[in-house]
């Protein structure tokens, strides 16, 4: 049985990202990049008016105020989109929109809200200093400097900012498609009958949307029955993807099976048992296929465990296979436990919680039964509670850690 850090530390290091491909920018929402992105350019590329109003000197402006404004003539109007290459003389004023080029010879633009029009000139209402409502040229980006580094998951705003320096195919690593199957002779999908002893199939649909929240293609294999033949199939199947997941039958029960046919196909065993509940059973291996390493992660089947392992171990995997340059853990924070809660053994414990704020504090309680059955305990859940290894009471009004879900 290995720690929670040793099993992350060990499929981290298990797992090498996929190879990259130049992707339409469109199209590369939540992909990683594969290179350091530079610009060329600078951006803004030249200097430009943040306001509608008018470009002037700052001087001219300077012992203007409402009781005594300043009368500039207007001599050119500038559009966004537009240039003019009126230089802009003592006395005079340029009408300019937001975005418009700062004509030579302005270094200040006073917004129009305080100004008032007078047939071909403008009274100014207000000083200006220097420089004031000018965006410079390069202020947000210089050129040759490194927009988005590579490793960086792209958010909308990224998107933005390589079109912005002109990126419309950034090098991207290749989206992970990721095979799963469940195991079980129990079970059946959610539209069957439910027989005697059946029941059905919740974690085929937990782990889709897992592997889909996580920006990975989700390849579903169905169920396999608890029989070594079908489940060799079945493994073989997934391993012609870039990871393999599979559900159920990793506990020591007469058909959990999974394991030993992992083994007997080629799949070498890195871990298996990780100090912590619920998940213990957590198995991790590794396939090899001609260049690449396919990472397999086999998740315990009851329905809790199978997304807390997977919240826990598969997502650092699949970060690290999505070319991350830094596998995140959830957002952490610290609250107040509204009741107490007492446990036997030495494992870490992610229990359901549910956080709430009031005054300024967080408080958190447990979602009621903890029991790894119970996937309600999971759906009303907004974090998880971080139970350290050694501790065996916690008193109500007691700090806890949490991971924000
Ligand atoms: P196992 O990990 O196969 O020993 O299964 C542990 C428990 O989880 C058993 O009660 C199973 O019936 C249940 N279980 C396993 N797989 C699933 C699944 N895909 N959906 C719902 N329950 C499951
Ligand atoms: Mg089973």
């Amino acid at each position: 049985m290995i720690s929670v850090e040793d099993a992350r530390r060990i499929i981290i290091e298990s797992v090498e990202p996929l190879g990259a491909e130049r992707h339409p920018l469109a199209q590369c929402l939540h992909r990683v990049t594969a290179e350091d992105i530079q610009s060329h350019v600078d951006i803004p590329p030249f200097d430009n008016s943040s306001m509608d109003g008018f470009a002037l000197k700052a001087a001219d402006s300077h012992r203007a105020d409402s009781a005594n404004p300043v009368t500039l003539e207007v001599v050119a109007e500038i559009a966004a989109g537009s240039i003019s290459d009126k230089p802009l003389r003592q006395g005079t004023a340029i009408r300019v929109m937001t975005g418009a080029p700062i004509p030579a010879g302005a270094d200040a633009v006073v917004e129009q809200e305080v100004t008032a029009p007078r047939n071909g000139s403008v009274q100014i209402l207000s000083s200006v200093a220097e420089g004031r409502n000018i965006r410079k040229k390069g202020e947000d980006v210089k050129a040759g400097q490194i927009v988005v580094g590579k490793g960086t998951f792209l958010r909308a705003s990224h998107l933005g900012t390589l079109a912005s320096v002109g990126i419309d195919a950034p090098l991207v690593f290749k989206r992970p498609r990721i095979a799963f199957f469940t195991s079980g002779n129990e079970l059946v999908n959610a539209d069957a009958d439910l027989e005697p002893g059946k029941i059905r199939n919740s974690n085929e649909y937990s782990l889709m949307g897992l592997i889909r929240e996580a920006h990975c293609e989700a390849v579903a294999l169905g169920n396999a029955a608890d029989d070594e033949g079908v489940l060799k199939q079945s493994i073989r199947e997934g391993l012609r993807y870039d990871a393999l997941i599979t559900s159920g039958g990793v506990s020591v029960g007469k058909y959990d099976l999974v394991l030993n046919v992992l083994e007997n196909v080629g799949v070498v065993s890195k871990f298996w048992k990780v100090n912590v509940k619920p998940g213990g059973p957590f198995a991790f291996g590794v396939f090899k296929r001609n260049d690449s390493v396919i990472p397999v992660f086999s998740l315990p089947g009851n329905p809790v465990s199978t997304v807390v392992t997977f919240l826990q171990f598969v997502i650092p995997g699949l970060q690290r296979l999505m070319g991350m340059a830094q596998t995140t853990n959830r957002v952490q924070l610290r609250a107040l436990l509204e009741h107490e809660i007492h446990k036997k053994d030495r494992k870490r414990h992610f229990s359901r919680g549910v956080l709430r704020n009031e005054g300024g504090h967080f408080f958190v309680s447990t979602t009621g039964s903890q029991s790894s059955g119970v996937l309600t305990s999971m759906t009303r859940a907004n974090c998880l509670i971080v139970i350290p290894e050694e501790v065996e009471n916690l008193k109500a009004g007691e700090e806890v850690e949490v991971e924000l879900l």
